[in-house]
C-alpha cells in the first residue's frame, strides 16, 4: 500500500470565500488510541463527532493527508439531494432499490439539517428545489418517466418547457426539464468548516499527515503515517475516492476526478441581460452533461467533467484544458456575459460503484468503512459518517437497517480491465452528452 500527499491548490472558490484556518496539528509523536478515523470530511468529521458523543471517555483520533474539509467536501457543488436520476435506477424492476435510496438521500438530509440546527450552522442553505435539464427536446421521454417515478414515490415535481425554464434560469439552452421541489442548495465549504469549528474537545485533530500503509497485527491496527505510528484499538476508513489507493475494499470502487469552474459575481448589466433570477441548481438529464449552478451571490458555477485520472493530482496545464472546457458551457448557455467570466477552476475526485451504490460496513472485526457516494456525498456521507460512528460503538439503529437494505456494490475486475471498462463507458457517455456539457 502507498499513498502520495494529496495537493492543495487553493483554488476552490468556496474555499477562497472562507478565512483560511490557522490553528492547526500535524501529527508529530507516535500515538496510541481506541479510535482512529483516516479522512477528514463530512464523513470523517461526523463519525468523530458521533464516536465522542457516545464515548466521552475514550480516545479518538483524525487524521487527514491535507487541511481538514478541504478535499472534496469543500469542492461540490453543493446540491443536497433528495432524488437522483441516471443513478442505478433502469426499470420498474429496480423500483424496490430506488426507494432505499431515495429513502437514504432524506435520512442524509435529516442528519445535516439537525447538524445545522444543533450548531446554529450557516451554510446558504436554500430549499429552492433543483432542475434535471436537457437542450434536447427527445429526453422529453426520459423526463416523463422519470416524474412518473417521483410522483409515484409523492416526490413533488413538475415537468417545465423550454419558456418556463428561460424565465426561471435566465437561458434559453434548455428545452425540457423535471423540477423536483425537495433538493437543497449550500456552501457545501461553510458546512464542513462548521464540522470542523464545532468537533468536541476529546477530539484529536492532525492535519497534512497522510497514511502511508496500515496492518492489522492480533488486535492491534499499526497506521503507517509520514513521519510517526499510531497504534489503534478500532479503526474507520472516511477516504471516500482514496479508499481505493488504501487498498480498502479495491474491487468494488473507483476514484473518478471532476472538476468545476466559479465565475466571478456578474455585475448588474449582466445579471439584468439574464431577467435576475434567483438561485438555482441544474443538473443534467444525460450522464455526463454539465452541473451547473447560479449563486445567490450572482455567481455561476459549472462542472462538466469526469475522469479517471491518477487522483492525487492534476497539474496546472491539465486543469486549465478543463477550465477552457468550463468556459465554453458556460458561453454556450449565456452568450451575452463578458469576458473574463472564470475566477478559479479545480478539481476533486469521488468514488464510484458499478452499480452506483454505497460502501458502509465492517470489513473485519474492529476495521469499519464508509463511503463510495457516487458524487452524492453531502448528506449521505454525514449520514453514514454518524451512522458507522454507532456501528463501531457496538450499538444499532434504525437508520442503519435502512442503509443495511441498499443494494451493495457490484464486484469490479482489475485493472487493467476496470479502466478499459470504466474509460470506454464514459466515452460513450461523452459523446450521447456532447450537447449538454
Ligand atoms: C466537483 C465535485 C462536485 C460534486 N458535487 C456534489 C454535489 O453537488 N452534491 C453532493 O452530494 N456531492 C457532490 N460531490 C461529492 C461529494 O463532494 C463527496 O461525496 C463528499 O465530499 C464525500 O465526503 P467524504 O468525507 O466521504 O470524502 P472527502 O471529502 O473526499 O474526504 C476524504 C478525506 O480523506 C483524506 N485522505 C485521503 N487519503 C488519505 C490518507 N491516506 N491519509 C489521510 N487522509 C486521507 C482526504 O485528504 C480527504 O480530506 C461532488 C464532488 C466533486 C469533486
Amino acid at each position: 500500500m502507498s499513498f502520495k500527499s494529496v495537493v492543495n491548490d487553493n483554488s476552490c472558490s468556496w474555499l477562497n470565500n472562507l478565512q483560511p484556518r490557522t490553528n492547526y496539528k500535524t501529527l508529530n509523536q507516535n500515538q496510541k488510541c481506541d479510535y482512529l478515523i483516516i479522512g477528514a470530511g463530512y464523513t470523517g468529521l461526523s463519525a468523530a463527532r458521533k464516536l465522542s458523543e457516545i464515548n466521552p471517555k475514550k480516545k479518538i483520533i483524525v487524521v487527514d493527508a491535507q487541511l481538514a474539509g478541504e478535499g472534496s467536501s469543500s469542492r461540490n457543488s453543493g446540491y443536497l439531494v433528495d432524488t437522483t436520476l441516471n443513478d442505478g435506477f433502469t426499470s420498474n424492476k429496480d423500483i424496490n432499490n430506488y426507494k432505499t435510496k431515495v429513502k437514504i438521500y432524506n435520512l442524509g438530509i435529516t442528519a445535516v439539517k439537525s447538524f445545522i440546527k444543533q450548531h446554529q450552522v450557516d451554510c446558504d442553505w436554500n430549499e429552492c428545489g433543483k432542475y434535471f435539464a436537457s437542450s434536447v427536446i427527445n429526453d422529453i421521454s426520459t423526463a416523463k418517466k422519470f416524474s412518473e417515478l417521483l410522483s409515484t414515490l409523492n416526490f413533488n415535481n413538475k415537468i417545465l418547457n423550454h419558456e418556463d425554464l428561460e424565465n426561471r434560469l435566465g437561458t434559453s439552452f434548455y428545452k425540457i426539464a423535471v423540477f423536483t421541489e425537495g433538493g437543497i442548495l449550500i456552501n457545501p465549504a461553510k458546512l464542513v468548516r462548521a464540522m470542523i469549528d464545532i468537533l468536541p474537545k476529546n477530539i484529536e485533530l492532525y492535519e497534512n499527515s497522510p497514511l502511508i500503509k496500515w496492518n492489522k497485527n492480533n488486535n492491534l491496527i499499526n497506521c503507517q503515517f509520514e513521519k510517526n505510528l499510531i497504534q489503534t484499538n478500532k479503526i474507520i476508513f472516511c477516504t471516500n475516492g482514496f479508499l481505493k489507493s488504501l487498498n480498502i475494499k479495491k474491487n468494488f470502487n473507483f476514484p473518478l476526478t471532476l472538476t468545476a469552474s466559479m465565475t466571478r459575481p456578474l455585475d448588474d448589466e449582466e445579471f439584468e441581460s439574464i431577467g435576475k433570477p434567483k438561485e438555482w441548481g441544474v443538473l443534467p438529464i444525460r450522464p455526463m452533461g454539465a452541473t451547473i449552478r447560479f449563486t445567490k451571490d450572482r455567481r455561476l458555477l459549472i462542472r462538466n467533467t469526469a475522469e479517471m485520472k491518477n487522483p492525487n493530482s492534476m497539474s496546472k496545464y491539465e486543469l486549465e484544458k478543463r477550465k477552457l472546457l468550463h468556459l465554453k458551457g458556460l458561453i454556450k448557455r449565456f452568450p451575452n456575459l463578458k469576458s473574463n467570466l472564470i475566477e478559479d477552476s479545480w478539481s476533486g475526485i469521488v468514488s464510484r460503484s458499478r452499480n452506483s451504490s454505497q460502501i458502509f460496513e465492517m470489513i473485519e472485526k474492529n476495521i469499519y468503512v464508509a463511503g463510495c457516494y457516487n458524487g452524492s456525498g453531502i448528506g449521505v456521507g454525514t449520514l453514514f459518517g454518524e451512522q458507522i460512528a454507532i456501528m463501531a460503538s457496538n450499538q444499532q439503529s434504525n437508520e442503519i437497517e435502512i442503509i443495511n437494505k441498499r443494494v451493495k456494490p457490484n464486484w469490479l475486475p482489475p485493472s487493467p480491465i476496470l479502466n478499459l471498462g470504466v474509460q470506454t463507458r464514459l466515452f460513450f457517455e461523452r459523446l450521447r452528452a456532447k450537447s449538454e456539457i
